[in-house]
């Protein structure tokens, strides 16, 4: 009697992958500008053993996993254990030293360093305790727990991991919204409209299904006068390229299943500028948090004339070039 068939990879991928079925999937036109003419840039093993599917968006160069997750199958990922697994193991400890850091008062001067930074850079005599500072996927609340010392601002957010909405109730006394901003961020604006001073979204975008969704629901919460703090990884400069003492990554080993989105320079402004924000500024080694590409928005007029770029053979000969390095290293040190 034969066994099960399994997946050539089924004994070396996480359980919560190897139980996915095809239905669990779905194929979308491109989530920042809605083309259909995307061009596969990628497909195999992923960084976590399993097989996806990268494609660029001829249109405006985005880089993304499609067929991507449906939202069905990102919650249970993310309502389980298994995200807060994926978040211990990528920091070396077990679950149970993972929640023992959060009250651990070293752990949060540690962990308050980016939003002082934010706060010297941009936000000094901006930022008071009468304004409020939102954050979208805001984990265990780090940026706005820092923020609110440096200015004694209202702070609130919005998190998916139930784990980190406990641990964000428990350090700042502060009921923040749970769940995937595709199904919280019509009751978000509903609460916030034109009253957040600054929004902050930080290495969260690349995890949404609907990275616009979330960037639109910040416009229309914040002020007139509002600002925008974004941050993410660049898939040129954070991935392909060798960062710190850590290797260049091929680009099948940096696609993971729970980031649908790999952004770069050019894909990164068009995005914020379609939904309505006019960028200050935008680093991409950001000063405030390492190893991010980051932007510095007001609150302006939302617009639908943005022409996205097209080099989009540009991009992909990039990427090429970068694998091909990462490769030729590699033989050489063989
Ligand atoms: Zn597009």
């Amino acid at each position: 009697v034969l066994s099960e068939p399994r997946p050539i990879w089924g004994n070396l991928i996480p359980e919560f992958l190897a139980d996915l079925k095809e239905a669990d999937f779905e194929t979308i036109p491109c989530p920042l500008c809605g083309s259909w003419d995307l061009e596969p840039i990628y497909e195999g093993v992923g960084l976590r053993g399993n097989h996806v599917h990268c494609v660029i968006c001829r249109r405006c160069t985005h880089i993304h996993i499609n067929p991507r997750p449906t939202l069905e199958a990102f919650k249970r990922f993310y309502q389980g254990v298994d995200y807060f697994e994926l978040c211990a193991e990528f920091s070396r400890m077990s679950i149970e030293e993972k929640l023992a850091q959060f009250e651990d008062d070293s752990f949060w001067e540690r962990r308050s360093v980016h939003g002082e930074r934010l706060y010297a850079r941009y936000l000094t005599g901006r930022l008071g305790p009468e304004d409020t500072v939102f954050d979208f996927g805001c984990g265990d609340g780090a940026w706005l727990w820092s923020l609110q010392q440096s200015s004694g601002c209202q702070v609130d957010g919005e998190e998916i991991s139930d784990h980190y909405v406990e641990v964000v109730k428990r350090k700042l006394g502060v009921d923040i919204f749970n769940g995937p901003i595709e199904e919280v961020a019509e009751d978000i604006v509903a609460k916030h409209e034109g009253g957040v001073r600054l929004a902050i979204v930080s290495g969260s975008l690349q995890h949404m299904l609907d990275p616009l969704l979330c960037l639109r629901a910040a416009h229309q919460i914040l002020a007139e006068d509002g600002f925008l703090f974004v941050c993410n990884w660049s898939i040129f400069e954070h991935y392909l390229s060798p960062y710190g003492d850590e290797p260049s990554r091929l680009i099948g080993e940096s696609l993971s299943w729970e980031h649908p989105h790999y952004f770069h320079e050019a894909s990164f402004r068009f995005m914020l500028e379609q939904s309505g924000f006019e960028l200050v500024d935008l680093q991409i080694e950001s000063p405030i948090r390492e190893r991010h590409m980051h932007a510095f928005a007001k609150k302006a007029r939302p617009r639908d004339d943005i022409e996205p770029i097209h080099d989009v053979d540009g991009v992909v000969a990039r990427v090429r070039s970068l694998e091909s390095a990462t490769v030729t290293n590699r033989l050489r040190r063989i």
